[in-house]
């Protein structure tokens, strides 16, 4: 890729950035003595998230600072301190413990980003139960799998939502046992089979002894995006909190005396590992905005909030460029810091973008449901290369390998050759089971190694670039083709904001690459545009790689946590059926 790397200055930092010397720090890591940097439950009853995160800030220094500052849809804001957090949260272990639900049951999630989505999450985890959040956008058929597959016990929700989605499928759900409406309307009477969180809430005791909690103890259950198939049940332990935490550290940057904002819904796991548990364990002030995308908010929030750490995803960087820089340079951003993105690939454009818009390049970091935390990321003092997801995090193991048949696997040692991610498996974070599916997870390892199912390569300085997934990656004429390098390359293009590419069988090159593309506003779809994207695109690329195919589209589809689906599009052009698309995005 022809863009030159983004060199950090040596020193005039405002903060200096806590990690500064990534080999020396790779060198010196243990999770051993990371572990240090936790509390544990008092009284050597071992280690729980939701202390980490709540109960230790509230009884020391932190106890008054605020750590969740809401801003609703309205206008207005709701704030919590460490203090009124650890209570809420306590009162909220108080309740599931009168309603019976026990250590490892399940408590789902279905709520817009307020409150009480925090409080019960923390809630959850003080009480040994296991949290599931699901993303309110949900329709009621990937409620109802996800609650019957996760065993959901409780479900908190709002009323519209349980109304509108859940209060039909009660009859099929026989093990969901209770539901805790968070914004009850009290001027109508309570539906039957629920219960008011807040009164139940306010009735319950404030202080809570979190029962021991080991480690290895089950805290969350995540469902993935739904990319490449139906989604899985990811299930992590409450011992991921040291990776939380120290990736948050090392790689978002995050100092205790940050405002820091992450836009991902707790309904996927960046929303959880970051919009929750690690910034609060570092101590540091959360921004949560309950609205949806747009770009004039954002920027107000940045701007109003003082963000100094901000987290956010390619597809959201893609539509701010979409509307416009200037938008941007209005607002004094001069509190930003730190900019990273997760969650699909980052175009070296949209990086660059960054730094001409923000002031500041955006840090493209890799990780995964199963991963539970970052893994391999660009950190605040280093040299960003754009179009590179950067390198591992201090403490993760990475390599390219190659599967051989039967299961084993071979470390491909030399740089620059395609192969799958692979994390030498151990890490805090690292997920211990797929729900209801041993078989599946099994196959995930080989030899001491997890097998991301990512295809990537890494130069010989050990950046990692992500070249597509498993799936996606398209084979034609004896080439390995990524989507990710041409969707990069068409995106170069000034008329085209956004694109997505797929491998067709071809009957001569065993696949043709395909591309979809989104253009931006103020251009129209032509054939003349649709030759010269083509030419520009084989210039770049080369004709072996370039699209063979073009089709103008308004939009491609996604999930709806904002990567593109790119499997929905194939078997739509060769007629195959759809699939799960219970994470779809509508109108795609
Ligand atoms: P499913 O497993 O159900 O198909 P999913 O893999 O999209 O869905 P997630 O766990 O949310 O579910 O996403 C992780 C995947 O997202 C990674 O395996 C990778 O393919 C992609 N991804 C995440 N971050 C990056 C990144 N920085 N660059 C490229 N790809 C990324
Ligand atoms: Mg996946």
């Amino acid at each position: 890729m022809a863009i030159p790397a983004i060199e950090k200055p040596r020193s005039g930092w405002r903060m200096p950035p806590i990690l500064s010397d990534y080999e020396a720090e790779c060198r010196d890591f243990s999770w051993a003595s990371a572990r240090r940097s936790l509390a544990g439950l008092p009284g050597e009853r071992g280690l729980n998230m939701a202390y980490e995160a709540i109960d230790r800030q509230a009884r020391g220094p932190l106890a008054a600072k605020i750590a969740l500052r809401f801003l609703s849809r309205d206008g207005s804001t709701r704030e919590l301190s460490f203090a009124e957090l650890a209570e809420q949260t306590s009162r909220f272990a108080n309740l599931l413990r009168e309603l019976g639900v026990g250590k490892s049951e399940r408590v789902f999630a279905l709520a817009g980003r307020v409150p009480e989505l925090w409080i019960a999450a923390l809630g959850t985890l003080k009480n040994g139960s296991v949290f599931c959040p699901l993303f309110s956008a949900f329709g009621p058929e990937p409620i109802r799998t996800r609650l019957e597959r996760g065993d959901g016990r409780v479900l908190v929700t709002s009323e519209l939502l349980y109304t509108r989605k859940v209060e039909a499928l009660r009859p099929a759900l026989p093990q969901l046992a209770h539901v805790l409406l968070v914004d009850r309307d009290r001027a109508t009477p309570l539906r039957p089979g629920t219960h008011d969180l807040r009164e139940r809430l306010a009735a319950a005791r404030a202080d809570f002894e979190i029962p021991p909690t080991s480690p290895d103890d089950l805290a969350l259950l995540h469902f993935t995006s739904g990319t490449t198939g139906a989604p899985k049940g990811a299930l992590h332990v409450h011992g991921a909190v040291l990776a939380h935490r120290e990736s948050a550290r090392l790689a978002l940057d995050l100092h205790e005396d940050d405002i820091f904002w992450c836009t991902a819904d707790p309904g996927w796991v960046t929303g959880t590992s970051y919009g929750i548990v690690a910034p609060l364990a570092l101590g540091v002030t959360c921004v949560v905005d309950e609205a949806e995308f747009d770009a004039e908010r954002w920027y107000e929030i940045l701007e109003r909030e003082r963000v100094t750490n901000w987290y956010t995803a390619p597809t959201a960087v893609r539509m701010l460029m979409r509307a416009g820089a200037e938008l941007a340079k209005r607002r004094d951003l001069s509190q930003l810091r730190f900019v990273a993105s997760v969650g699909e690939p980052l175009n070296p454009e949209a990086v660059v973008w960054g730094q001409a818009a923000l002031g500041l390049p955006i840090h493209d970091n890799w990780w995964q449901t199963e991963t539970g935390g970052i893994m391999i990321a660009n950190y605040a003092s280093q040299a960003i290369r754009p179009g590179s997801m950067g390198r591992p995090l201090p403490g993760i193991e990475a390599a390219i390998v190659a599967r051989r048949t039967g299961g084993a696997i071979d470390v491909i040692r030399e740089p620059d050759v395609t192969g799958e991610l692979a994390l030498r498996a151990g890490w805090p974070s690292m997920f211990r089971g797929y729900l209801h599916d041993e078989a599946r997870y099994a196959r995930c390892f080989a030899d001491g190694w997890y097998l991301s199912g990512d295809l990537m390569r890494r130069d010989s300085d050990g950046y990692y670039w992500f070249v597509g997934r498993a799936d996606d990656v398209i084979k034609s004429s004896g080439h390995l083709i990524g989507p990710f390098e041409v969707e990069s390359a068409l995106m170069e293009h000034p008329a085209v904001i956004e694109a997505a590419v797929i491998g067709l069988p071809d009957p001569v090159a065993g696949e043709s690459v395909k591309a979809f593309v989104v253009l931006r506003s103020g251009h129209e779809a032509s054939p003349a545009l649709l030759r010269e994207i083509q030419g520009f695109a084989r210039k770049r690329l080369g004709a072996a790689v370039a699209p063979k195919e073009i089709e103008f589209r308004d939009s491609v589809p996604k999930t709806r946590s904002g990567k593109i689906m790119r499997r929905l599009l194939r078997a739509r052009a060769l007629g195959l059926p759809e699939g799960d698309l219970s994470t779809l995005e509508p109108g795609a």
